[in-house]
């Protein structure tokens, strides 16, 4: 046990700063989030309809109809 916990110290420590990258996929609407080349997050993707900028989706910002239709929808910074 000792020799594994010390083992796993070692990675850790050799570990830089995690690098995030967003890969946006607009032909399918979703998108990846890469840390240090792995991808470790996929999610579904819109367009803001205020800066028409594409980020990740969230139900909250739909704005609905009376036939509870989706009319637009806008991004967590557009709200
Ligand atoms: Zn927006």
């Amino acid at each position: 046990m000792v020799r594994l916990s010390q083992r796993w110290q070692v990675e850790a420590t050799g570990l830089k700063m995690s690098d995030y990258m967003e890969i946006l996929y607009p032909q399918s609407m979703t998108a990846k989030l890469l840390q240090n080349g792995e991808v470790i997050a996929e999610y579904k993707i819109e367009q803001c309809d205020s800066c028409e900028k594409l980020k990740k989706l969230d139900k909250f910002g739909y704005t609905k109809g009376q036939g509870r239709e989706k009319l637009i929808w806008l991004c967590g910074d557009c709200r």
